[in-house]
């Protein structure tokens, strides 16, 4: 499905030059949810724009089903960090579901069906003719999630979607996720910065190095689904596979897990 080779990127301005991205390889297969965690500032988002075709890479090559990324391909979705800069103030919530299937020649009935079986999935039924600045922060959120829904992308990518809002809402939308991932059969690149999130949501964890990012480990997550944030989180395979994604982040040894 995707193929990030040897990607590298550098900032350059006419004064200085800010390497973000030293060396990133790795593949995410048809169906898959892998999640990449690494600290703040270490080339998460530079990475997302670079695999989006937002912006070209200064070295390395991205293939999204066998076609080189050059420009935004039509297959891709994205959900941004921020939700408040990523959704139209002035369109109500089922127009803001429907905008970008406008673009893809659709016919009417076609978005329509779409938009209400993606607002069905993401609970927000009785909110479709509200504006997203009616809403709370998580219900944007899931907004964005029920547009990218609808689009139906073959690749849907999660830049640290749900940094800012509460803990609670946190869990309800990374259960959404994995509903979503589970019923659509999606395949899903999700980015973040917890490595309880990391770990919890995907088949198999990235680790990004400070940066100039690398790979510094690729860790398999075996964990049963249908996932629960009570009992996966008590699973020991988790505590073991969260605790030696921290180690590889911190860089240093964190006692194993039971023994103290
Ligand atoms: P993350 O998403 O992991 O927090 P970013 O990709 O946003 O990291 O940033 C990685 C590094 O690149 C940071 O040091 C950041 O300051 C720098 N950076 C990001 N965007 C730009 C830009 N447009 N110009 C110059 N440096 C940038
Ligand atoms: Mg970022």
């Amino acid at each position: 499905m995707l193929t990030v080779d040897s990607l590298q990127h550098t900032y350059r301005s006419r004064t200085s030059s800010h390497e973000a991205i030293a060396d990133i390889s790795f593949s995410v297969t048809k169906g898959e949810l892998v999640s990449i965690v690494g600290p703040s500032g270490s080339g998460k988002t530079t990475m997302l724009h670079c695999i989006s075709g937002l912006m070209p890479p200064t070295g390395g090559t991205v293939e999204l089903l066998g076609e080189p990324v050059t420009s935004v391909p039509e297959g891709l979705a994205m959900v941004f960090q921020n939700y408040t800069e990523s959704l139209f103030p002035w369109l109500t919530v089922e127009s803001n579901v429907v905008f970008p299937l406008r673009y893809r020649g659709i016919d009417r009935a076609e978005r329509d069906g779409r938009a209400r079986d993606a607002l069905e999935a993401v609970g927000l039924t009785s909110a479709a003719q509200k504006y997203p600045w009616q809403l709370s922060g998580g219900m944007q959120q899931r907004v964005a999630i029920a547009r990218a829904l609808a689009y139906r992308p073959s690749l849907l990518l999660m830049d640290e979607p749900f940094a800012s809002v509460d803990a609670q809402t946190r869990e309800d939308l990374e259960d959404l996720v994995l509903r979503v991932h589970e019923t659509y059969g999606m395949t899903i690149l999700f980015i973040t910065h917890d490595i309880d999130e990391s770990v919890y949501l995907a088949d198999r964890v990235l680790v990004l190095s400070s940066p100039p990012s690398r790979i510094l480990e690729e860790i398999a997550v075996p964990l049963p689904r249908p996932r629960d944030q009570i009992v996966t989180k008590g699973h020991d395979d988790f505590v073991r596979i969260r605790t030696e994604v921290a180690r590889h982040i911190r860089h240093r040894d964190v006692p194993v897990a039971g023994a103290w």
